[in-house]
């Protein structure tokens, strides 16, 4: 049982262990100094990232959409947060208030190989379409199983403006999990009714490192928690209490010297299994990012020592093991002058930070770009703009540049961009393109049966819970933020034996199908 001298460690420094770390103190009431936090990168966040300035250029994997009818934990804890930049208001309060004055409404949210915004108000689906996207909605997860999105859904469905705007929205690949597809559409069925103008996304004021990971760690340090960089924890020792599995040390590699840390009676273990930024590399401007594979010690590792030979603890291969199927690219541009935002803003109707996603539909990389409100960092000068974008299929070759988009330098995907959108390449003098390469970016919609994803406290164990994408959470969606700030609360009040309700998933789909079917019919 915890006592007041109990210790927590957190394997791993993504939102979820910071997470987890806050709900400790908030609601455990541990006291900050006996909480260490084990991040085998150089600093916290993980996923979350965003970094850079203005004269090496600015670098971010990805740019998040969030939510406020969703993302319930989230905000739960940001209300506890209290903003950086506005002293006197939480995060909660300081995102809530810029998105009421930066609207999201998108005015060219499909683009196709004419140049043409393709109207959107029509979703595209015939009779065909929607009723299989029904009978898909209405199925059980048991009975969809490991089942992928085409075994639903015909082909006619993937050319619909419907796929075109969910599919980019949330990173879906038709080959994706059926299972992981209908979740979407429960959890996010406001966002179905508003897709073509994401008018339902929720942006936060800056990027999400300087804007959620920053502010948390700094509360987080102000309690007193210890936050361990350059520290991979490599294997748990462990035996069994009153039949169950109990963590008893941790071995790890701190700033390269190997060390144990032994745990005593009471201290608790949370473990970040897997992520979907393990072995994720950078370019630059003349070069490709290179092809990683898994990394000896990455984020996969741990997890598969622990789940070898133990069912209940999942089965990381269900995620890991297919590279070409959970693999995309992004990049992040950084300019001098404003000639690019000035014409694209002309070009789609929206100034930055209204305009949501531009996506190419016709694209053989299918590339989508975003522009952020500026400035989207906090060290960014006035004078600097900063866009993001990716591309859902890098494998194959451009349609303005003869490589697939996985070979390409910064220079060649700008170039591609300027060919889509028939700007002269004279706007991007000034721009440092940085290309990212995620090889496990969609490893989380891989199919999953039951049991591969372990609860985030695993039965029969004592003291010790998962926090990740790759934990099982009834009714929530993975690929998102709330997510793993879910499975932390979840961890920890049950770990903790705490007396308190994780905020519930909201049933925006109460008596989901009649209106689903309203829905489906009022859509053309
Ligand atoms: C391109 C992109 C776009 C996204 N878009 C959205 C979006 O629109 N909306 C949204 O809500 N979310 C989005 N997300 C998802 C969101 O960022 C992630 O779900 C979230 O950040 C995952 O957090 P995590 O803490 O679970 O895992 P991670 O951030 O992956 O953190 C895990 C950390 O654990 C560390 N670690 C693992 N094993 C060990 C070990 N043995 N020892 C030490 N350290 C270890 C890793 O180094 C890593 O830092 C996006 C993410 C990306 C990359």
């Amino acid at each position: 049982m915890m006592s007041s001298t109990s210790k927590a460690y957190l394997v791993g420094g993504g939102i979820g262990s910071l997470a987890a770390a806050a709900f400790l103190v908030r609601d455990g009431g541990m006291p900050g100094s006996n909480i260490s936090i084990l991040e085998a990168g150089p600093i916290m966040g993980g996923s979350l990232d965003g970094s850079g300035d203005a004269e090496r250029g600015y670098s971010m994997r990805g740019g998040r959409m969030l939510t406020t009818d969703n993302y319930e934990c989230t905000w739960e804890l940001f209300k506890s947060i209290p903003s950086l930049a506005k002293p006197g208001l939480t995060v909660f309060e300081e995102t809530l208030a810029f998105n009421e004055v930066h609207v999201s409404h998108a005015r060219a949210r499909l683009v196709d190989a004419r140049r043409a915004k393709v109207p959107v108000a029509s979703m595209g689906f015939s009779m065909h379409d929607r009723l299989e996207l029904l009978k898909l909605s209405s199925a059980d997860e048991s009975t969809l199983g490991t089942t992928r999105i085409t075994d639903h859904l015909s082909p006619a469905f993937f050319e619909t403006e419907f796929w075109f705007m969910w599919a980019t929205t949330f990173a879906f690949q038709p080959w994706h999990s059926a299972v992981e597809f209908r979740r979407y559409l429960h959890r996010f069925m406001l966002e179905f009714s508003r897709i073509e103008t994401l008018a339902g996304v929720k942006r936060t004021v800056l990027n999400q490192y300087d804007s959620l990971v920053v502010p948390l760690q700094r509360w987080l340090e102000s309690q007193g928690v210890r936050l361990i960089t350059d520290c991979t924890v490599t294997d748990l020792d462990h035996h069994t209490v009153d039949g169950r599995f109990a963590v008893t040390g941790l071995h790890c590699t701190l700033k390269g010297r190997s060390e144990t840390m032994l745990l005593g009676d009471g201290d608790l273990v949370f473990v970040q299994n897997g992520s979907m930024t393990d072995a994720s590399s950078l370019g630059s401007m003349s070069e490709a990012p290179a092809k990683r594979t898994r990394a000896p010690n990455g984020a996969w590792t741990l997890w598969e020592k622990l789940a070898d030979g133990r069912p209940s603890f999942g089965r990381p291969a269900v995620f890991n093991s297919c590279v070409a199927q959970s693999n995309w690219a992004s990049f992040t541009v950084t300019l001098k002058d404003t000639a690019f935002f000035d014409q694209m803003q002309r070009f789609s109707g929206n100034e930055a930070g209204t305009g949501g996603l531009d996506t190419f539909k016709d694209s053989n990389w299918l590339m989508s770009i975003v522009l952020a409100h500026q400035p989207h960092f906090a060290n960014q000068p006035a004078d600097v703009q900063v866009f993001w974008g990716y591309g859902l299929f890098p494998d194959r070759v451009g349609n303005f540049v003869a490589k697939p988009m996985a070979d390409c330098s910064g220079a060649e995907i700008l170039q591609e961009l300027c060919g889509h959108l028939r700007f002269d390449l004279d706007v991007m003098a000034s721009a440092n393109c940085i290309p990212c390469r995620m090889p496990y970016i969609t490893s989380m919609f891989m199919p999953r049966a039951p049991g591969d994803r372990p609860p985030p406290v695993p039965p029969g164990t004592r003291n010790f819970a998962f926090i990740s994408q790759f934990v099982e959470v009834p009714l929530d969606t993975v690929f998102t933020v709330e997510f793993s700030v879910r499975a932390a609360q979840i961890a920890v009040y049950e770990l903790l034996g705490l007396d308190r309700k994780v905020p519930p998933v909201t049933p925006h789909d109460h008596s989901f199908h009649a209106r689903f079917e309203a829905l489906l019919k009022a859509i053309k």
